[in-house]
């Protein structure tokens, strides 16, 4: 299915408050066509409103005249079935999103082993531009409608025929940037009408925009939260990541600890490893008395590499010498190593390959 260049808005972007709204209020119908729709919608996955057949004809003539279904549009797969596999998604302006399914094991986020992840983009390139990522290498474009990101998870499980049970907004963006639209698509994720995927199985990951983890700690439900540290240190941070320059470490452990005041679920640490820049085991023990701090936990990731940078990651044996000192002061630690350094793996790669060759990007 080929997306129309001038965009109707889809259905997947309307929580069952807005439904009912523009159903009742400017179609004036019934509240169990509120129902139907959402049904439809969410529970049997409709394609296309011509499915809806338990609706009346001229409602579903309007529906299909004024909103399209998907807003985003499966152009390349890669990876197989038990591996990671990465979508790329094409959007109705002709930009790209990515989207990786992450299968059953290894556990993450303090998952169980049986989850099915999906790594979810947020925002078509972005804005904050840290040194080593592929997503902010040409900087930003703009921002994911709600549909968009709801849009990436319903088309990953119709293509591999499973349900995701977990999410991480770990893709392109910085979600905490797009707070408005992300916080609807998470009422839609979350809400029993919609894809009905618990609080507690979503992940928010950012470079640390302060005020904007505090608002996500003031909503209702307690997302976990995951934060992209890299540094344990102001020199290092600044290094390697401008927003440092905003929200210093400081200022981000305050907002932490009102996260962590508001929430019983305990904060993960991001660190990646990239040698000679962040990796000396001093770092490791600052490191360590940070996360004990607010009892989070650590993940390491040695560093993939990204094509027109230089950065690399550790030995494997360095990365392990890390960890033993971070794990040593008491906090839970993992390492992934992970082979998936062949296939792009670091978000936004294969976005950034796709709009190269389209002449959108032309550095
Ligand atoms: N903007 C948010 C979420 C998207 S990035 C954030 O920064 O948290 C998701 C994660 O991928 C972040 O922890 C980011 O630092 C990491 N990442 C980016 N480029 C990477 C690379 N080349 N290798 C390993 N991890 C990378
Ligand atoms: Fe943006 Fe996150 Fe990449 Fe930094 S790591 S540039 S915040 S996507």
């Amino acid at each position: 299915m080929s997306l129309k260049p001038q965009a109707l808005p889809s259905l997947l972007g309307y929580t069952a408050d807005d439904l009912t709204k523009l159903l009742k209020e400017e179609h004036g119908q019934p509240a169990y066509r509120v129902k139907q729709a959402l049904e439809w919608i969410y529970t049997h996955r409709a394609d296309s409103v011509d499915e809806m057949l338990n609706l009346p004809a001229a409602l579903r003539d309007t529906l299909k005249q004024n909103f399209r279904m998907s807003p985003l549009e499966l152009v390349r797969v890669q990876g197989s079935e038990d591996t990671t596999r990465k979508f790329l998604f094409k959007l109705h302006d002709g930009r790209y999103v990515e989207t990786v399914l992450i299968p059953a094991s290894p556990a993450l986020y303090g998952e169980k082993s049986d989850r099915h992840t999906a790594c979810v983009s947020s925002q078509v390139g972005c804005a904050y531009g840290c040194k080593f990522c592929a997503s902010g290498l040409d900087g930003f474009t703009r921002n994911l409608t709600a549909d968009e990101i709801v849009g990436q998870l319903m088309a990953v499980e119709k293509h591999a025929g499973r349900k995701i049970n977990n999410i991480v907004f770990m893709g392109m963006g910085e979600p905490l940037a797009n707070f408005k639209n992300l916080n609807q698509a998470l009422d839609i994720i979350t809400g029993h009408w919609g894809l009905n995927i618990g609080a507690r199985h979503i992940t928010i990951s950012t470079s640390g925009l302060a005020p904007m983890i505090k608002k996500l700690a003031d909503r209702p439900q307690q997302i976990r939260l995951a934060i992209s540290l890299h540094g344990a240190t102001n020199d290092t941070r600044d290094k390697i990541m401008p927003v440092n320059s905003k929200w210093k470490i400081d200022e981000l452990f305050e907002a932490l600890h009102y996260y962590k005041s508001k929430s019983k679920k305990r904060i993960t640490f991001e660190y990646i490893l990239i040698k000679g820049i962040n990796d000396d085991l001093e770092q490791a023990t600052i490191l360590a008395k940070r996360a004990k701090s607010l009892g989070a936990l650590v993940n390491l990731i040695p560093y993939n590499t990204v094509e027109g940078l230089e950065w690399v990651r550790p030995s494997e044996e360095h990365c392990y010498k890390f960890r033993d000192i971070v794990r040593n002061n008491g906090v839970t630690t993992t390492l992934r190593i992970e082979k998936g350094h062949d296939i792009d793996a670091a978000c936004g790669q294969l976005r950034l390959k796709q709009e190269t060759a389209d002449g959108k990007i032309t550095s």
